[in-house]
């Protein structure tokens, strides 16, 4: 399995589970860890999943334990194929191939029904015909006590057979549900007497037609976790105050199995959302161009923005485990990203708003390819060649007229370092009838080849440029975040309301040949520009289109010196 769950492989980073796991290897209580992965197939994964993957397997790999990847496939309503392949894909992506096992919550049917049979003859569950309505009266609140349902003292055989008709498909949906028998006057209101079986007459997409009971949520998956021997169920704190019903199904299952639940902080990530009924909704409504759009949160829109897995663990590692709610700063993911790219992505030059520059000493029609080093930061990473020309493009705010003070740039009189090429000097503006700037004419150096200046005078700038004629003109989708307020989920009108029109804007660059040669799923820095990968989808062998992963500009250093 990757060496990658936890980057921080030497000195693993502790957090308040790896201290209960300490506890209960040192005490004897448990001999070997056990987690699990519990996603719902009825949406795609998102980052927030990832913080949750990255802890389960993080975790067992520490402690050599397993981590199943199991679907709690127990609403027939939602779930669909499509979503467990995607998940399949997503965990094999972003634990870097860890092994696992596949389970499905629905394979557990038959002894989630026998334990419910149990808890019928045991004379601690009974059937119930309130109606929705009429059971949430009987409920009481939080400061009244709950008031007992009319059908709580049917009989045994009363409730057996009620619950084998149910089973067998004779009622309709809503008209009877299974409820536990424990206690209406509990102050925690998930213990009076919570319905663990309901009748929904719907296909289950692994199981067709053969049910027409579901188990609850808060029944099923103490059972899951006990027939897959969990040791540690780790969940989110909103499942905090389910505990004493999940302890109370384990305790009464009659399984051998004896897992314990412990809460975590889920991950909010800023300028985001990550409630699935409003992913889905972005997806089904086309606000975006699917599940993998590259503005969404979710893991397949990630990869195919050109994210790398390895930086989106590192970011999971630093977030931590807690038990307090936060929303995590959007740039804390980035800097992420960015160490990932800094080390790994080939420089390539593109401009993006060009600015012609006429070389008027270099002779017409001469093409020179010099050599120029693609990632000064890895040794291995090579060399390539780029074409220079009378004609070039450099980016048009690299010029201006009248600089302001300290621009190392161009401007009329100076002088700079095109990166690998030569030191020019800018001699003259062409204007336009409407005085707008159309083209620089500039000199070359020409002792200057490679950008090295052998009587040693300094050049303060150096730019990235393109050949005007050898060029290549690229699609380029420029990514910015969904959503323009910082908390967009807790946003109470329409968060539809709150999407970014500029989320994405698709334009072009003027680009170095050897960028056209770069394969689908390709990644590479823009010298100066930014980090781009080149689609995987759209992308044709000579004709790459560039999603930009991020900007170069790291704006977290300083956030974090600031605490
Ligand atoms: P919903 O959006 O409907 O609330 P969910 O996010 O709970 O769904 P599940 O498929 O049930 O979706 O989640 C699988 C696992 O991932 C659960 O154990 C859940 O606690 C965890 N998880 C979900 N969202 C986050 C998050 N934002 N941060 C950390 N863990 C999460
Ligand atoms: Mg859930």
């Amino acid at each position: 399995m990757s060496e990658n769950i936890s980057e921080n492989t030497e000195a693993p980073v502790k957090n308040f589970i790896t201290e209960i796991i300490d506890a209960d290897l040192a005490s004897g209580k448990r001999e070997a860890i056990a987690t699990r992965f519990p996603p719902e197939p009825n949406g795609y994964l998102h980052i927030g999943h990832a913080k949750s993957i990255c802890l389960n397997f993080g975790t067992t790999q520490r402690y050599k334990g397993t981590c199943n990847l199991r679907f709690d496939d127990t609403n027939p309503a939602k779930e669909e194929q499509e979503y467990v392949d995607s998940i399949i894909e997503d965990v094999r992506w972003i634990t870097d191939n860890a092994p696992f096992e596949i389970f499905y919550a629905s394979d557990y049917f038959q002894t989630m029904h026998d334990v419910a049979v149990r808890l019928i003859r045991n004379g601690l569950a009974f059937v119930c015909d309130l109606n929705a309505e009429e059971m949430r009266i009987y409920r009481g609140s939080l400061n009244e006590p709950g008031k007992p349902s009319p059908f709580r003292d049917r009989s045994v055989e009363e409730n057996l057979d009620l619950f084998a008709r149910m089973t067998a498909g004779e009622f309709a949906d809503g008209s009877h549900t299974l409820r536990a028998k424990i206690d209406m006057a509990h102050p925690n209101i998930n213990m009076r007497d919570p319905v663990i079986y309901r009748i929904v007459n719907a296909e289950h997409h692994r199981q067709g037609k053969k049910w027409h009971v579901y188990p609850m949520y808060d029944f099923a998956h103490p059972i899951e976790d006990a027939i897959e021997n969990i040791t540690h169920s780790i969940c989110t704190l909103e499942f905090e105050i389910h505990r004493p019903l999940y302890d109370w199904v384990i305790e009464n299952s009659g399984l051998v199995g004896k897992p314990h639940q412990y809460e975590f902080a889920r991950l909010n990530l800023a300028y985001t959302v990550m409630s699935k009924r409003k992913l889905l909704q972005l997806v089904k409504e086309n606000h975006v161009a699917g599940w993998d759009d590259p503005r969404m949160p979710t893991l397949s829109g990630m990869r195919r923005r050109g994210i790398p897995a390895g930086s989106i663990r590192k970011f999971c590692e630093k977030v931590g485990v807690t038990k307090y709610n936060s929303l995590t700063d959007i740039a804390l993911f980035e800097h992420c990203i960015r160490d990932d790219l800094n080390k790994n992505a080939s420089r390539l030059m593109a401009v993006m708003d060009p600015l012609k520059v006429i070389i008027t000493n270099y002779p017409e029609g001469q093409t020179e390819w010099l050599p120029a080093v693609n990632n000064p930061e890895d040794p291995n990473a090579g060399t390539r060649e780029v074409p220079f020309t009378r004609e070039l493009y450099i980016e048009r705010d690299d010029f201006k007229e009248e600089p302001p003070k300290k621009f190392f740039r161009l401007f009329p009189g100076n002088e700079v370092r095109l990166r690998y090429g030569y030191v020019i000097r800018c001699e003259n503006v062409v204007k336009d009838n409407a005085g707008n700037i159309v083209a620089l004419e500039c000199t070359y150096d020409p002792e200057t080849r490679g950008g090295n200046t052998p009587d040693g005078r300094k050049i303060k700038g150096t730019l990235h440029w393109v050949s005007a004629t050898e060029c290549k003109k690229l699609k380029v989708r420029l990514y910015d975040r969904l959503f323009t307020e910082e908390n967009p989920g807790a946003y109470e009108g329409d968060f539809l309301d709150l999407l970014n029109p500029n989320s994405l804007v698709e334009t072009v660059c003027y680009a170095e040949p050897a960028l056209a040669q770069l394969p689908p799923a390709s990644t590479c820095q823009f010298e100066r520009v930014g980090y781009f990968f080149t689609d995987p989808k759209d992308s044709n062998t000579d004709a790459p289109v560039f999603n930009r992963i991020v900007t170069l500009k790291d704006s977290w250093a300083k956030i974090d010196a600031k605490n």
